[in-house]
């Protein structure tokens, strides 16, 4: 080619990023590589290794120790041993570690950028300018965080060590976002990077000893998915942190299940990417760039579903094919392509399969012409149209440079197709009308909501999904919380009544025959099952009968739920705060009566029933007071954007109540539950539900939406397998024993609801920070609006 041709072409020639330091330092490591754990590293003599290699050329890279359950072991002991002394360092001391770990990283970028590069094939360009920047700002921001996380959360403390199991997609920036609040939070971890991206991590390990940290405080096993499955599983380990497949995060739900960890999941998504007619058009090309060909499209929130107003889609349409044609993809290290390398084999040969299924199911394919490189894994940038919204491809996660397209009319049809999938990690929705846009933004089910932008990072922001996008967040004030939990409180004492008290109990009871039912959509309702169960009090005498429920009467219970959560979460707090208030007031006018049930049910004195109906009362109030003030927040990133970090509420929640105290203890979980906007679906005290029951006498004269509490008394173990079955439940709560918890947490797999399980053997559940219950009831949402003139 002649420099006149080239003058014509426009062509750009290669621009090659040098990859002689990381070779020198792969080199330095003879290439192969034990794990790095208590501050040194550990090279079994007989352990099997396994290759990684650079997905840009299938050059071997290295040889990485595969872990096994003795390493996991060491790993966990030296955390454990690591923790009793990092836990009690001064945030400030901690925040000079990650303040240095900040520092070592900018002054080694370049190196892990390009390693980061050779490893996982994506462009240098990316992991100079995004991957290596969000690490080092990750670190900053967390710095903050442990120097202020004694003031900023005085009553909670760490959890201890922490099992973190990442994927190859972004493999630094994936541990920072672990590491970095664990150990602001005070917490020690074993990390294991995914089997096909280890080596940023390793590089970190040595990081972490030219900073001095103490040895153990940061150890990583490498290996694949029988390491992870063993660190997961490990009795040590108080807490795990995943990010990866839905399917994985499936199966750490259940082998965590009853083991008291704390669980974190970050799982795959299949993102809509909304465009409305008034749309910037050429901004939208480069957004749909930066949502789907970013990274190869190996992201997890990549905008994978483009759903465009049909009057603009095919102007959009052909606007997408010229920009995809400019693409250019090839070696990871070339600093001027736009493009670089699949993971893995593996990887494109899924990529391949699932893009020819959607082409059988009748999608048409369109498909960059530009050049792939001969050697290595390279898929070309490519655009599915004719796509149904049931279409394999429009459901499932291809993790590859693939958008599918389909078109709306109206608002409300867009929304119905971006929330038709099973995930909700993401969205981006492009309009000039703010009204419209935010509108949208606050109908969808998705934890981060770009506006007019795409996959835009910051640490300041919390990040992570609803439904089997996986539940936590990583990232902000709202994300620290996964490293923290309530420091240990009595339940504070009963109060004293303010009402008259009843003195004969059992007394009441006597007269008119009285079956309290069940209590769904607003309406006493029979049991399905055409039987009753007896309450007894604690001297065996038979106080009462009351409707059985079962599986039916939940599905029932829920379906009422369902249909009135949408409208109480659009009640305006201040309207919840007064509904609530009314259920106290009323539920004063009888407090004798209750006082009188909870006595006999129980063998309480007088005092002491109503005082826990006087309990009641105050949680009433207090979930009032609390009702339009736990807001959100703004934060602050270094974009010139507002980011409005908002809770919204869950949606249906199950609430399994102690068997006692059976009032109180249904009432602190039902009354921060609809302060938030859910509708729920309570189980009382199997033995004792009389004091609830006689509750939706005070629900009728409160003004409680029909729905919004739903009350089916039964046999519990039964009806929480059956709530926690459940795919209309999103949330479930527990106050009982080890095998109630094990029961709800590996019951609740399938649609991986959130769960919340708190011992019953004291009542020390009971003085459960108010905050931290309110935290339990929201999913956060970020919403990102960029602005300027
Ligand atoms: P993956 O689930 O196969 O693997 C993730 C990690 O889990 C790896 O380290 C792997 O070795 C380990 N693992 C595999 N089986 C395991 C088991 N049984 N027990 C314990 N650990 C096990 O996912 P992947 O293919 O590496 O990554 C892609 C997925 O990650 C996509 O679904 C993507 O959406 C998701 N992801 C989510 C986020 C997020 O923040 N939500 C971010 C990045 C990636």
């Amino acid at each position: 080619m002649t420099i006149n041709d080239l003058f014509h072409s426009m062509a750009l020639g290669p621009a090659p990023e040098s990859a002689a330091p990381a070779q020198q330092w792969l080199d330095s490591h003879q290439r192969r590589f034990g794990h790095y754990i208590n501050g040194t590293w550990q090279h079994p003599a007989d352990t099997a290794t396994f290759a990684t290699i650079n997905p840009s050329t299938g050059a071997h890279l290295a040889d990485i120790a595969q872990g096994d359950a003795q390493m996991v072991e060491t790993a966990v002991t030296a955390a454990t041993q690591a923790l009793a002394s990092w836990s009690q360092t001064s945030g400030h001391v901690r925040a000079r570690y990650l303040y240095a770990i900040a520092r070592h990283i900018q002054k080694h970028a370049r190196l892990f950028a390009v390693l980061e590069s050779l490893d996982n094939g994506k462009p240098i360009r990316e992991s100079r300018d995004i991957d290596i920047p969000l690490v080092i700002r990750h670190f900053y921001h967390h710095a903050g965080w442990a120097q202020i996380a004694d003031s900023e959360f005085p009553d909670y403390q760490a959890v201890g060590v922490c099992a973190q199991i990442i994927p190859w997609n972004f493999p630094l920036l994936m541990l920072a976002w672990k590491i970095a609040p664990a150990l602001a939070a005070g917490n020690t971890v074993v990390l294991k990077p995914a089997e096909w991206t280890p080596l940023t991590a390793l590089l970190f390990g040595e990081i972490c000893t030219a900073v001095g940290l103490p040895a153990g405080v940061v150890n990583i096993v490498t290996g694949d998915g029988a390491t992870g499955a063993a660190l997961a599983k490990h009795p040590g380990v108080h807490k795990v942190a995943f990010t990866g497949s839905t399917e994985v995060g499936r199966i750490l739900r259940t082998a965590t299940a009853g083991s008291g960890k704390k669980l974190s999941l970050e799982l795959g998504g299949k993102s809509p990417f909304i465009v409305f007619a008034d749309a910037d058009l050429d901004a939208v090309v480069e957004g749909v760039v930066d949502a789907v060909w970013f990274n190869q499209g190996q992201v997890c929130c990549a905008g994978t579903r483009l759903l465009a107003d049909e009057r603009i889609a095919p102007e959009l349409t052909k606007r997408l094919l010229r920009r995809m044609q400019t693409l250019r993809v090839g070696d990871a290290l070339d600093k001027s392509i736009d493009m670089g390398a699949i993971v893995a084999e593996r990887q494109l040969t899924r990529i391949r399969e699932l893009v020819a299924q959607g082409v059988a199911e009748g999608a048409t394919c369109h498909q960059s012409d530009c050049a792939l490189p001969e050697q290595g894994y390279f898929f070309p940038p490519t655009l599915l149209t004719n796509v149904g919204p049931a279409a394999t491809v429009a459901q499932e996660e291809i993790f590859g440079p693939v958008i599918v397209s389909m078109t709306f009319r109206t608002p409300s049809e867009a929304v119905a197709l971006a929330n038709n999938t099973r995930y909700g990690l993401a969205a981006s929705i492009w309009s000039q009308n703010v009204d419209v846009a935010l509108d949208v933004a606050n109908q969808l089910k998705a934890g981060v909501v770009w506006i007019n932008s795409s996959n835009v990072f910051d640490a300041a922001s919390g990040f992570g999904g609803y439904r089997e996008s996986g539940f936590g967040r990583e990232g902000g004030r709202e994300g620290l919380y996964e490293y923290l939990k309530p420091k240990p409180r009595p339940a504070p004492p009963l109060p004293v009544a303010s009402f008259r008290i009843c003195e004969a109990p059992e007394s009441h009871l006597v007269g008119v025959d009285r079956t309290p039912k069940l209590y769904i959509g607003g309406k006493q309702a029979r049991p399905d099952s055409g039987y009753s169960r007896v309450v007894n009090s604690p001297s065996g005498r038979r106080l009462a009968e009351v409707g059985d429920g079962n599986r039916k009467d939940l599905r029932n219970a829920v379906e009422a739920a369902r249909a009135a959560a949408s409208g109480w979460a659009k009640t305006t707090a201040h309207t919840r705060a007064q509904i609530l208030y009314y259920i106290g007031e009323n539920m004063y006018a009888r407090g004798g009566d209750f006082a009188c049930l909870l006595a006999a049910q129980h063998g309480l004195t007088a005092t002491q029933a109503a005082g826990e109906v006087e309990a009641c009362i105050e949680q009433w109030f207090h979930a009032a007071a609390w009702a339009d003030k736990y807001d959100g927040m703004v934060h602050h990133t270094p974009h010139r954007a507002v980011v409005m970090a908002t809770p919204e509420p869950i949606g249906v929640l199950g609430l399994i109540a102690p068997t006692a105290p059976s009032l109180l203890g249904s009432v602190a979980l039902i009354a921060p539950a609809i302060a938030m906007g859910n509708a729920v679906v309570v189980v009382p005290s199997q033995t004792a539900p009389l004091g609830l029951l006689e509750l939706y006498q005070v629900l009728d004269t409160s003004d409680v939406p029909a729905g919004v509490i739903n009350i089916v008394p039964g046999a519990q173990h039964t009806l929480t397998k059956t709530l926690a079955e459940h795919a209309d439940v999103d949330a479930l709560w527990a106050v009982g024993d080890a095998e109630l918890h094990t029961l709800v947490e590996r019951a609740s797999a399938g649609n991986l609801k959130r769960t919340w399980c708190r011992s019953d053997a004291t009542s020390d559940w009971l003085a459960t920070p108010y905050r931290e219950s309110l935290r339990q009831a929201v999913q956060w949402k970020n919403i990102w609006v960029p602005y300027g003139a």
